[in-house]
């Protein structure tokens, strides 16, 4: 049945190991992410297998799917939960990722009534503009938020790269420790600066890291070896994690220049195409409601993805040295992107090749 997602559980277990091992070397603990793959008890397990000991979900219902599969970890909400979540999220996780104090005071609430404990991270926003305060005028809502007895203020944090693409530099990172340091100044205690996502990564290869962080949260690196802010594959990592499978339903010589007049396609874009004269054109039994088309990467030869729309994607096949017919299957790497679309969709099957499962 296709389309079919391989995820192979080998190379995420010996990617988490190899990354696992160069964080120890800068005392940095690996949060491993499992949103990309919804929550997956079995990845989370081959994380776990390689050494990780928190798995960190943006979403509830993940973490509860993870629970109710019987994964015994810490676990980490990486996305602040809404007001209305906040009772449920209380019963279900060890720590979490805050920005707002009106979230951290009901959550306190909730934790009083149960006397659980729950570690929060404060978020500190340093120029992505995506979650936090600002860095110049944290300091107060800080106090505030260290004031708590039950969601226990137990580090700060920040998240670059994913929204706007900034990157985390060394002096970026740096301003994220010297805050810590005058809150611990302030009388806090804090023992986690969470530091960073994939995108991070980069500094602990160079060297750069500056000292005192000591989380990171990852996803992308782990799953699929590449880091996509910093537009490359991880050297040391595996890229075969993941292998997207879809069937060939037509294949047929045309035109490649559409007839004309045109406008937008059914997602209201405006699609350029080269004229390359006569081409040959197949169809597969896949669109953008299983996967994001813009990152499919064709692991055969001679092989271009043209565009897609729900449920067609066409690929030039013309340089292909594969005659290609209807039935014939063919083989994508993904984009970060495309994996979350695939993992998410209810029409693409999962195969856990290495562990005889299939979703
Ligand atoms: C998604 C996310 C991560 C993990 O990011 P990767 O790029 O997959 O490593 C870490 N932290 C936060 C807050 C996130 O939203």
């Amino acid at each position: 049945m296709y389309p079919k997602l391989i995820i192979r559980l080998n190379e995420i277990r010996e990617n988490a190991k190899k990354l696992v091992d160069l964080a120890s070397r800068f005392n940095v603990e690996m949060v491993g992410v499992t949103k990309v793959v919804c929550g997956e008890p079995v990845v989370a397990s081959a994380f776990i297998e390689a050494g990780i000991k928190k798995i960190g979900d943006s979403r509830l219902d993940n973490i509860e799917r993870m629970k109710n599969a019987g994964i015994n970890a810490h676990f980490q909400l990486i996305r602040s939960p809404m007001l209305s979540e906040v009772s449920r999220a209380a019963s279900l996780i060890d720590s979490v990722l805050v920005s707002e104090l009106s979230v951290m005071a009901a959550l306190d609430r909730e934790l009083e009534k149960s006397g659980r404990k729950i570690e929060v991270i404060y978020m500190i926003d340093l120029g992505e503009l995506r979650e936090g305060c600002w860095h110049e005028e944290c300091m107060e809502e800080l106090l505030q938020a260290a004031r708590f007895k039950h969601a226990h203020l137990t580090g700060i944090g920040t998240n670059l790269g994913c929204f706007y693409g900034v990157l985390p530099t060394p002096d970026k990172l740096k301003k994220l420790v010297d805050i810590a340091n005058t809150l611990k100044e302030e009388g806090a205690e804090i023992s986690i600066i969470s530091g960073g996502n994939t995108a991070t990564i980069y500094l602990m290869e160079e060297g750069t890291l500056p000292e005192g962080i000591n989380q990171f949260r990852v996803g992308e690196a782990l799953i699929l070896g590449t880091d996509v802010t910093g537009q490359r594959e991880i050297s040391f990592l595996s890229q075969n994690g993941v292998e997207l499978q879809a069937e060939i339903i037509e294949v047929k010589k045309k035109p490649s220049r559409p007839a004309s007049p045109r406008k937008h396609d059914a997602f209201g874009r405006d699609v350029e195409v080269e004229d390359l004269g006569t081409r040959i054109r197949a169809i597969l039994a896949l669109g953008e409601q299983d996967v994001m088309v813009a990152g499919l990467k064709p692991l055969e030869k001679g092989v271009r993805v043209l565009h897609g729309s729900s449920d067609h994607i066409v690929v030039d096949v013309t340089e292909s040295a594969r005659e290609w017919k209807p039935g014939d299957v063919m083989r994508f790497g993904l984009s970060y992107g495309a994996l979350l679309r695939a993992t998410t969709s209810p029409y693409v099957r999962k195969v856990f090749e290495d562990a005889g499962i299939i979703r």
